[in-house]
């Protein structure tokens, strides 16, 4: 039985993630209400804006139904604005600004600076053999991370060498990048796995 993986979709990259996650065999759904998150076996947070996207949730009466089932241990993935929305704190967010929660991470936003607003770059990642290359658009890196906090990539040169972008905790995994444009889905196999 394949599993049902939603995509958060009041706001953000949407369609790039559910094409991967139906390409390597999911059935991929839209989120937009409580009842489409209820048939979720997992759920993928994409990229887009943070700020935007917690209102959004908060709306159309998602923020918390989403936290609950993360409480229960539903599987999530977030990449970029969507691991900003999975920290437990957040670093230059907008004075209300609210997460879900779940990671013990405290994440900066748009941390690698105006200059380099989006850039791409070569990373070992925990479980892959091969490096994978990853593509970072205004994208937020971990600043801090709790002990239970699995770090599985840090940026690996450059002025910002060493910072960490990938991150797992229990069934909780984020990326500060976007492992779903740029062809590679390894990383989404590795959610996939998760599920499972
Ligand atoms: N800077 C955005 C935010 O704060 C994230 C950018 C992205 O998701 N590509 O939410």
């Amino acid at each position: 039985m394949s599993p049902t993986v939603g995509v958060f979709a009041l706001q953000g990259d949407v369609r790039e993630h559910l094409r991967v996650l139906e390409s390597l065999g999911a059935h991929a759904i839209g989120v937009r209400r409580v009842t489409e998150l209820e048939a979720c076996d997992g759920l993928v947070i994409p990229g887009g804006e943070s700020t935007t996207m917690f209102k959004l949730a908060r709306t159309f009466d998602l923020f918390e139904p989403i936290r609950q089932r993360i409480k229960e241990g539903l599987p999530v993935f977030g990449t970029c604005a969507g691991m900003i929305m999975l920290a437990d704190r957040v670093e230059d967010g907008t004075p209300d600004q609210e997460t879900l929660g779940g990671l013990d991470i405290t994440v900066r936003r748009n941390a690698f600076g105006r200059q380099v607003d989006s850039f791409e770059g070569d990373l070992d990642f925990a479980g892959l053999d091969e490096p994978l290359h990853a593509v970072f658009i205004r994208a937020p890196w971990v600043e801090q991370s709790g002990q239970d906090v699995e770090i599985l990539a840090r940026v690996g040169s450059g002025p910002a060498a060493g910072r960490i972008v990938a991150v797992r905790q229990g069934s909780l995994m984020a990326t500060s990048f976007h492992p779903e444009v740029g062809g590679d889905d390894r990383v989404h196999r590795l959610f996939l796995d998760l599920i499972d």
